[in-house]
């Protein structure tokens, strides 16, 4: 089977963006730090938690810079596939038994706030970012994913996750592709486009007088009442350090012990024509998402093309964030789009692209402080749902540095669990995912074989 899907998936390196499908390079690059500065906070990482906690903490009055090693944006947050989602699809049976339900429950709250926040903060900023609020179906693919799916979605609905399920007829009714075949349907949320929205962050973080270094990575800092930040050519000092370098974080030398990078892909088709839309039907164009162990997630762009991401999830041996193509990545993604929408067999793709997230071993948030002075706050650890949590994030981590404490911070402070020393951690996450794949190939392959009956 796997020679026949060959010779209709061609994704050529030549496809690959850097930077991902979404955004180019600002053309008003801010230029990097020299010499020495103050600030009330400093911020380091300038994606949606830092820009967001940034933008918090400017309206408020304060005196905050940003350094970004790229440009704002660079990271997964320029990057992912757009889905503002809240609670569904949240693996809230990995840390169920860890955390207990009280806090499982808060922790349903915290995502589906997020999507509130990041629909609020759209308005008050005035940001158009193509957002559609379509809510999310995860769908499945072949009638064995409905056991897992069902089971899933009664302990969100225990948890306070608001879903419903979508029967074969109710799925047909709304137009959503056949492939598709019934699913968990969560109301709140939908697709935005990434690079619009963290743009439309640095643009307003840029407006309120945030003082954003790009092109300027933080070398090393000293802790103290007084934090002390090194670039190449500057030097920042500030009463609070936030470190919102997600994937990125344990190459700083902090929470290598807690989260792993993991790197997740996607590919991008060119343009569908208007009567290659019309057969696909799909009027709300909802995201959807599958319940595979590793996630299929397929989308309309309001340019009218079709982003596909994950599927293939990989690992870089010693937590290395290399920005490099993966051709497998792209090629399996590639044979998702042509068994979840044959009707547009032979539609090109126009890009290919890799981010990283960041997993804690239990799949919850990773977020909290460290230093004697416990004045260095960090965020990690989002996993694939950062779009509206790490938003939210900036809320919480700027009212901490305020002196109060948001009752979702409370309920988001718990023990992570140790990672693996390498190269246990890259053999138990290769034999993980690799376990992951077969399973999810072997539904697949039952759902082509479905479809030939
Ligand atoms: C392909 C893909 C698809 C995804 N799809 C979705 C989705 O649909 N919905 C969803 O909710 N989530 C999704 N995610 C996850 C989501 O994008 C992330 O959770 C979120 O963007 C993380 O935001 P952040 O600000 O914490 O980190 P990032 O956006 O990664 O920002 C971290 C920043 O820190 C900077 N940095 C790193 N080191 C340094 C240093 N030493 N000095 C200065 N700066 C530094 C980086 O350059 C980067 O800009 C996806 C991710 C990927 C990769």
């Amino acid at each position: 089977m796997a020679n026949d899907l060959d010779k209709n998936v061609d994704v050529s390196l030549k496809k690959f963006r850097p930077h991902g499908g979404w955004l180019e390079k600002p053309t008003n690059i801010q230029p990097p730090l020299e010499g020495e500065i103050n600030a009330d906070v400093v911020i380091v990482g300038a994606g949606y938690a830092g820009l967001s906690t940034a933008l918090e903490l400017a309206e408020a009055g304060a005196n905050v810079v940003v350094l970004e090693r790229d440009f704002a944006g660079f990271g997964a947050s320029g990057r992912n596939a757009g889905y503002l989602a809240g609670s569904m699809g949240v693996e809230f049976e990995f840390f169920l038994k860890r955390i207990g339900r009280e806090k499982a429950r808060e922790i349903v709250r915290f995502y589906d706030e997020g999507v509130a926040y990041v629909e609020g903060r759209l308005d008050k900023l005035g940001i158009d970012c193509d957002y559609n609020a379509s809510g999310i179906i995860r769908a499945a693919v072949h009638a064995s994913q409905e056991k897992r799916l069902r089971k899933s979605m009664e302990l969100g609905l225990e948890l306070g996750s608001q879903t419903e399920f979508l029967d074969q007829t109710e799925m047909r009714a709304r137009g959503i592709p056949p492939a598709f075949l019934f699913g968990c349907y969560q109301k709140h949320g939908g697709t935005l486009d990434p690079g619009k929205y963290v743009l439309g962050l640095r643009r307003a973080a840029l407006k309120v007088g945030v003082k954003l270094y790009e092109q300027t990575p933080l070398v090393s800092y000293t802790e103290g009442p007084v934090v002390t930040c090194d670039t190449e050519r500057g030097r920042v000092r500030a009463p609070h350090l936030v470190l919102a370098t997600n994937a990125y974080t344990p190459q700083l030398g902090l929470l290598g012990n807690k989260v792993a990078p993991l790197r997740v892909s996607a590919i991008e088709t060119e343009r569908l024509t208007a009567s290659q839309l019309e057969s696909l039907g799909w009027q709300g164009r909802e995201g959807i998402v599958t319940p595979h162990f590793t996630m299929e997630s397929h989308r309309l762009t309001a340019r009218n093309t079709l982003v596909i991401t994950t599927k293939r999830l990989n690992y870089v041996y010693g937590s290395k964030t290399p920005n490099v193509p993966d051709s497998t990545a792209y090629r399996e993604l590639a044979v998702a789009l042509n068994d979840r929408f044959p009707t547009l067999n032979g539609l090109g793709i126009q890009a290919c692209w890799s981010g990283y997230v960041s997993l804690a071993y239990d799949a919850l948030p990773v977020v909290g402080e460290t230093g004697a002075n416990q004045n260095i706050l960090y965020t990690a650890g989002c996993s694939g749902h950062g779009v509206a949590t790490q938003s939210l994030m900036g809320k919480l981590l700027s009212e901490r540095i305020a002196g109060s404490e948001h009752p979702l911070l409370s309920a988001l402070r718990h023990k992570s669990p140790t990672t693996l020393p390498e190269p246990l951690q890259w053999c138990a996450l290769k034999f993980a995912l690799g376990a992951a794949n077969r399973i999810d190939g072997y539904i697949n392959r039952n759902a082509r074989r479905k479809k030939l009956e």
